[in-house]
């Protein structure tokens, strides 16, 4: 059985766009995957250390027979084929992050897999290009995009152009 997911992707190092494009590519190409459609690109300002350079965001809509672990799998080998290297470090810069925002409308909370990714529901970088692929969506656990959406303001979320 096939399953909507909404992947993030997140890079904030070695000509940051390139790595999205591509990455948009590569997504639609998995296995059992077909890419429908993705948001534009936008520019945010990294939470956690400052001291590191600005991040490029987009949402990716996906349709895919892989389950959530071999997902998860394959989005981290792409993120190792974009030269990410895991310091240990929760807020990093990285040249690629991929993040399973939500898969279909199941919830996990495994040790590994939180779905609904556990950020989602704060975060203008996911919230505003998400919202450009639905009209409304239930976040299970979280609520409406819509009531998540008005809670959230864009701040110094700026929109780039388009794909
Ligand atoms: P990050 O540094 O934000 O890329 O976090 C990477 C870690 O988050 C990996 O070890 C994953 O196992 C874990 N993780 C938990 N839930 C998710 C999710 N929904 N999507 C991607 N990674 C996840």
């Amino acid at each position: 059985m096939s399953v909507i997911v909404y992947i993030a992707l997140g890079s904030n190092l070695d000509m940051p766009v390139n790595h999205i494009q591509r990455a948009c590519q590569e997504l639609g190409a998995l296995p059992q995957t077909r890419s429908l459609q993705y948001s534009r690109l936008y520019q945010s300002v990294p939470h956690g250390s400052a001291d590191q350079p600005d991040y490029i965001n987009a949402v990716a809509e996906l349709e895919t027979r892989l389950p959530p672990s071999e997902l998860l799998s394959m989005l981290q080998a792409l993120e190792q084929a974009h030269g990410r290297v895991h310091s240990g470090e929760h807020w990093e810069p990285r040249p690629l992050d991929l993040d399973i925002l939500m898969y279909g409308d199941q919830q996990i909370d495994g040790p590994n897999l939180q779905i609904p990714h556990p950020y989602m529901a704060e975060r203008a970088f996911v919230l505003y290009p998400l919202a450009e692929l639905v009209t409304d969506l239930n976040i299970p656990g979280y609520g409406m995009l819509s009531d998540l959406l008005q809670a959230c303001p864009a701040g110094e979320l700026v929109l780039l152009n388009e794909l």
